[in-house]
Parts: C-alpha cells; sequence; structure tokens
C-alpha cells in the first residue's frame, strides 16, 4: 500500500498488509506467551515496560522522523513521545496500586469466605487511528500490558511509518516482544483483526466504530469505542476573557484541529462576545503554517487528504447559510502538494449549519451568542457527540453549575481540551461519541480483567443444604 506525505502530497512510503493467515499465527503466538506473562506477576512486566522505556529513548530520532513524515507537524508529535515516555511511569505506578494483595473476605455466612481474584483477557486488539499515531496507540496498550495482557496493535493506514520503529525497539526487550506486535494494514486487517482477539479497543471515527461494534457483538466480545466529538465551549459574563480567548485558541487550533477533543463550537455571552472575539482574532491571526519549515510555524498540513473535502464542504454550507469569516480563508489552500487550512473564525453561524454538526477536524472556531446560561447550555448540548467540552467563568462554582449540565464526560474549568494533557482522571465517552468505560485514570486497568471469585467452605462438617433432610423439607 502507498502512503502520502501530508507535506507535499507525495506517496513516499510504500508497506505491506499482513495477511489474514499471517495474522491469525501471529494472535495464537500472542496467546500463548500471554500465559506465561501473566504468571509472572506485575514486577516482571514493569521490568519490562522500563526496558523498553529506555531502549525507546535510542530510537527517539527515528520514532521523530516517522511520526513527522506520516503527520507533517512537529511539536504535537513532540507532545506525543513526551506524553508516552511519561504515561509508562504512570501506568506502572497506577496498576501497583490497582493490584495490592487482597485477603481472604467474610460472608453472611459464617463458614463461608471469598476470595476476590481478577483473569486477563488473553489477546487485546488495538485499532488505532492517524490523528495522533503514537499516543492513540499506546493509550489502552500499556494498560492492557501491565494487567497481565497480550496486546496485538493495529494503527491506521494513512501514518504507517511508525510501525517500523516500534516493533524494532519492541523486538529488543526478550519479554515484551512475546506479548506485544504492532501490524500494518488498513480497514480490512482491522476487521479481520477483531476476528482473531479477546477484547477491542477501537479509537476512530463513529461511522467505522458502529461496524467495529457489530462485529464485536457477533463474536460477543467486549469492545470499548472512542469516537468522534464536537466539543463546546462556553464563556460566561464573568469569565477571564484573556484566559477564555488563549485556552480557546489552544484548544480549537491544536494538531491543526484534528484531535477528537478540539474546540469545535464557541458560545460566548452576548454582553462580553465583542471583546471576546477581538481578542481571539488577535490570537488566531498570530498562528503561522508550517509550510516552509515544519518545526518553524503551529500548524500543520491537513494529514488526511479526504478530511479536506469535508473541512470545505462544512466552509461553502456555513457562507452559503449566512456565516461571516473574520479570520482565516474560505477553503483549505493547496501548498507544495499539502492541504493547509488557515486558522479561521466564523461568526453569524447557527445549528443550521453543518459546521455547528458535524465533526469538522480542522482549526475552525465558530462562534454563536447567547443571552442566558440556560441557551448556552441548550446549545452546547444539541449535539449528537459527547465528548467533552469547556467552560470559562468568574469562579470553578459557577463553572461546575453549568459545566454539571453538558452531556460529555470531561469538562474543563477555565482551561480547554484538557484530557489531551491530563490522563489521570476517569470519564466515560457519552452519546455517539462512545461506549464502555472509561480509558483514563486508575479505574482503566478494568476493562481488561475479569472478576473471578474462590467461594471458601472453611467448616468440616457437610454443609446444611447438602443433608437430605434439608431437600426434603
Ligand atoms: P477511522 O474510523 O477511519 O479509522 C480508525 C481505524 O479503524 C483505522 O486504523 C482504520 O484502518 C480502522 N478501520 C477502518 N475500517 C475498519 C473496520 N471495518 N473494522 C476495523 N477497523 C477498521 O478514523 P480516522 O479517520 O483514522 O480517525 C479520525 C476519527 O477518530 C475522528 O472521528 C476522531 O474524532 C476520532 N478520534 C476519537 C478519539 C477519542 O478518544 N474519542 C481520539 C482520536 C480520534
Amino acid at each position: 500500500m502507498n502512503t502520502r506525505n501530508p507535506r507535499n502530497g507525495q506517496k513516499d512510503y510504500f508497506f505491506s498488509a499482513v495477511t489474514a493467515d499471517e495474522l491469525s499465527t501471529l494472535c495464537q503466538q500472542l496467546k500463548v506467551a500471554q500465559i506465561s506473562w501473566n504468571e509472572n506477576g506485575l514486577a516482571a512486566r514493569i521490568e519490562a515496560l522500563q526496558e523498553w522505556k529506555k531502549l525507546i529513548e535510542d530510537e527517539k530520532p527515528a520514532l521523530l522522523k516517522a511520526l513527522q513524515n506520516d503527520t507533517g507537524r512537529s511539536w504535537e508529535t513532540k507532545l506525543e513521545i513526551d506524553l508516552f515516555f511519561s504515561s509508562i511511569d504512570r501506568w506502572c505506578k497506577q496498576a501497583e496500586d490497582f493490584f495490592y494483595p487482597t485477603s481472604k473476605k467474610k460472608t453472611q455466612i459464617p463458614f463461608i469466605q471469598l476470595q476476590q481474584d481478577w483473569v486477563p483477557f488473553a489477546l487485546v486488539g488495538v485499532i488505532s487511528p492517524w490523528n495522533f499515531p503514537l499516543l492513540l496507540s499506546l493509550i489502552d496498550t500499556i494498560p492492557a500490558l501491565l494487567t497481565g495482557c497480550s496486546v496485538i496493535v493495529k494503527p491506521s493506514e494513512v501514518t504507517p511509518r511508525f510501525i517500523e520503529v516500534m516493533n524494532r525497539s519492541i523486538a529488543k526487550v526478550p519479554e515484551l516482544r512475546k506479548v506485544l506486535r504492532y501490524i500494518a494494514g488498513d480497514g480490512t486487517t482491522g476487521s479481520a483483526l477483531i476476528g482473531e482477539v479477546d477484547l477491542v479497543c477501537f479509537t476512530g471515527s463513529t461511522e467505522t466504530g458502529r461496524k467495529v461494534n457489530a462485529a464485536a457483538a457477533a463474536r460477543m466480545i467486549p469492545v470499548f469505542l472512542e469516537l468522534g466529538g464536537k466539543d463546546p465551549a462556553i464563556v460566561l459574563s464573568s469569565a477571564d476573557l484573556d484566559v477564555a480567548a488563549a485556552s480557546i485558541c489552544w484548544g480549537g487550533t491544536a494538531n491543526a484541529g484534528q484531535s477528537c477533543l478540539s474546540i469545535e463550537r464557541v458560545y460566548v455571552h452576548e454582553v462580553i462576545a465583542e471583546e471576546f472575539i477581538t481578542k481571539l482574532t488577535h490570537l488566531v491571526s498570530q498562528l503561522r503554517l508550517n509550510d516552509k519549515k515544519i518545526d518553524e510555524g503551529e500548524i500543520g498540513p491537513i494529514i488526511f487528504e479526504k478530511q479536506v473535502q469535508i473541512i470545505n464542504e462544512q466552509l461553502e454550507d456555513a457562507l452559503k447559510k449566512g456565516a461571516k469569516i473574520i479570520a482565516g480563508g474560505q477553503c483549505c489552500e493547496l501548498i507544495n502538494g499539502g492541504y493547509y487550512c488557515h486558522p479561521t473564525i466564523l461568526i453569524n453561524v447557527n445549528h443550521t449549519m453543518k459546521i455547528m454538526q458535524d465533526e469538522t477536524f480542522a482549526p475552525i472556531l465558530p462562534i454563536m451568542t447567547f443571552d442566558n446560561k440556560e441557551e448556552a447550555i441548550r446549545l452546547a448540548n444539541d449535539s449528537i457527540y459527547g465528548l467533552s467540552g469547556a467552560v470559562f467563568a468568574g469562579s470553578t462554582e459557577e463553572a461546575i453549575e453549568v459545566g454539571s449540565q453538558i452531556t460529555g464526560g470531561a469538562i474543563s474549568i477555565n482551561d480547554a481540551a484538557l484530557t489531551a494533557i491530563m490522563h489521570e482522571g476517569e470519564k466515560a465517552s457519552f452519546k455517539l461519541s462512545g461506549i464502555g468505560g472509561t480509558r483514563m485514570g486508575a479505574a482503566a486497568i478494568k476493562r481488561f480483567l475479569r472478576q473471578k471469585v474462590y467461594i471458601i467452605n472453611e467448616s468440616k462438617e457437610p454443609s446444611p443444604w447438602t443433608t437430605q433432610q434439608q431437600r426434603k423439607d
């Protein structure tokens, strides 16, 4: 398969997808190896992951280069790599806290005791998207490994270059290489993978999520879906407008808006709207494209070519229905073979427009005004998605009061898009943004375990219910 470079449009990378037979054989090997990976205990698993962390340091330049070629951007890639390193330490600590030794528990029946146990799923399949290729391929993988599962990861075919580097570093850790493998392939490979694994963690579009959900249901295996978003930000009249403008500028334009958790809709109180829009426009207009040099400029190219059409259609639809552009451009621009979307602010928008309803995945901030909190909440909740959001107010209490009424799993208070940085809070994805338990925080570990109990009769006598007399009565 040929892969396009998002900076110049050239198909400069080729990879072969694994065949169904290769996939099947690999999955069987990973399942066999999982038994001793689990039996060897948490300390051995932590040691293997820490060894991997050291070895991947040597691969950092190669990893950076591959990911930069995959995505065409630089600082977000460095952030991804840093978050990967720190996540290994965080998960190791959280796993140690989670797997504390348990003692027997008394029950209502005096001679019966319980001993709780956990049994990991043998093989977890991780299917990930192109927008944060490294981070989203690892966010479920590391806790699953620590839990005692084997993991097979299939990143997006749009960003496959880093797979080689990952497998090279994994191969250097004898214990890890038996239980962790990255594979290259497209949707067909992803679909075949669901046929082999015992649990699926999928991050991607809601459209594909439906297919993954159906395929997992047919096999009766657990599935965790992290899907699209259309995150709102609400700016109340009491908010600090410098903080709100800076946060929304960052939350809406980081990674050129190509994040599920990007701020894609802004609702601002009408009394402060003019001042807020002036501040936001000032910040947005300072952002530069990175078309000349990857390290110079905050806004990278649109990674996936097909997204360009969606962005342009949404802008066209909005303009046709009366929206006004006060910063940015009317469509994506083709520069030296790469597509770029200038950071854009739209006013005069409303909820009949696609740009207020559908996921855009671009650095575009459409702004609406409101005159009371109820209206702001109603607008924020008028979406098929419920991933996350942001509220800006003069006090934490006021912001949380509004945030509590937003249908979404994570609300940043006086900041935006904090789930990009902070993975310690436990959150679900609401509505069409996903199903399944939290992938963040200590509770995420539970997803990879089945509960098992030993029900222990400590009496030396036969139990009363086994006596013939009791059965006759
Ligand atoms: P996508 O759904 O097109 O692809 C995601 C992955 O699924 C890829 O690896 C792809 O090869 C694979 N795939 C495609 N068809 C499949 C099938 N039938 N069975 C199994 N696997 C299949 O998504 P994308 O375009 O790569 O990513 C962008 C989307 O991801 C956006 O909607 C974004 O909001 C979402 N996303 C969500 C989160 C989150 O945490 N909620 C995070 C990042 C991205």
